[in-house]
């Protein structure tokens, strides 16, 4: 396997621990998957005899911590992100298996719980030189078509802007903070979470149903300040100019899903149904896009949801991809575990 090779997905999956509820309720019966982290090998149990076995880049147990997922899930991308690559994680289950856990966590109090946003941009702010180079965030919200900016709630309909030439993705409409520390990183994810509660109570849905989608833009000068001022014997020498700085730019995307599961169509009318079926485009676009990529074929179908068409630039080509698929151990949601498994599987 092409491990670390741009333009493939990388695919973890991580479990997180029973609840308190299933505790008690499922304590008679064993969880639905075993973990072979050793062996990167997921084991979804049939039934008592039988089980099917899946494959992964990365599987994460109930124990890994927010550390160990960012390092194996996120810290690559990052890293070619510094490097001027484009990047994107994605996380993708059910709700309530802890894809906003594993993306979203502030870890105020505990720093240790801290989630792959904070620790992205921490990483980020370490390794820029905040004199020569500049990052920038947006942070919106993608529901029924629709993109929302979580900075500014009163931008309710923001547009993808794609340069014909380059095919680079914008969103001129959208707020852009620039970061200088960790501190205002998170009073920005604070005042957006706010914001999206406020504005899903207004338009009477569940953050679940919609994606949240954090942009990092790093702009970067090839050669620092100090590469630039003439060494000694450079100055002595009125031939040699100065060397001119280069900017180079290149963005992370985090993306936090609508939860994947399956509303049952029978059962829902009208809000609802128009909300379901708008999920359900986007994430199967989605993954429409990223079986394409696995399977390196020459026509990746961006154009299918404004989720993808958003991403387009910062997946396949160049780009870094993980995925992390979030699941929960409940014997009762096994159909929704075997069918976010599937999903990870086919993205490999
Ligand atoms: P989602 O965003 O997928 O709907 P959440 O991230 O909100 O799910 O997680 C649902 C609940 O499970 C939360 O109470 C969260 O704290 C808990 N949880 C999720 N993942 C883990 C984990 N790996 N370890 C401990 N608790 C977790
Ligand atoms: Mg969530």
């Amino acid at each position: 396997r092409d491990d670390g090779v741009p333009g493939r997905v990388r695919v973890a999956v991580r479990l997180r621990p029973r609840n308190a509820e299933e505790l008690v309720a499922d304590a008679d019966f064993a969880d639905c998957v075993e973990l072979q982290p050793e062996l990167k090998r997921l084991k979804l149990r049939k039934n008592n005899w039988d089980s099917e076995t899946y494959e992964f880049d990365e599987v994460l147990t109930e124990f890994a911590s927010q550390k160990r997922v960012y390092e194996v899930v996120a810290k690559p991308v990052v890293e070619s992100v510094l490097d001027g690559y484009n990047g994107t994680v994605m996380a993708y289950g059910q709700t309530g298996t802890g894809k906003t856990f594993t993306l979203g966590r502030l870890g105020e109090e505990d720093t240790s719980a801290r989630g792959i946003m904070v620790r992205s941009m921490e990483e980020i702010l370490a390794n820029v030189s905040l004199e020569t180079d500049s990052v920038t965030v947006s942070y919106l919200q993608l529901y029924m078509e629709a993109i929302q900016d979580l900075l500014d709630p009163a931008n309710d309909n923001i547009s993808i802007v794609e340069d014909p030439k380059t095919g680079d993705v914008s969103l001129p409409g959208a707020t852009h903070v620039e970061i200088r520390d960790e501190h205002s990183f998170l009073e920005l994810l604070r005042l957006g979470e706010a914001h999206r509660i406020a504005a899903n109570t207004k338009l009477n849905t569940e953050s679940s149903r919609s994606h949240a989608i954090l942009m990092v833009h790093v702009k970067r000068s090839v050669l620092g300040a100090e590469d630039a001022i003439p060494s000694e014997i450079d100055k002595s020498s009125h031939f040699v100019k100065p060397p001119k700085p280069l900017v180079r730019k290149s963005k992370l995307v985090l993306v936090d899903l609508a939860g994947s599961e399956r509303v049952h169509k029978s059962g829902s009318e009208g809000h609802m149904l128009e909300e379901a079926k708008s999920i359900n485009l986007s994430l199967s676009a989605l993954g429409k896009c990223i079986n394409a990529l696995a399977e390196n074929s020459a026509h990746v179908p961006v154009r299918d949801s404004k989720l993808t068409r958003l991403l387009r630039d910062s997946f396949g080509g160049t780009a870094r991809t993980s995925l992390i698929v979030t699941i929960g151990p409940s014997p009762r949601h096994r159909g929704e575990t075997a069918s976010t498994i599937l999903f990870g599987q086919r993205a490999m």
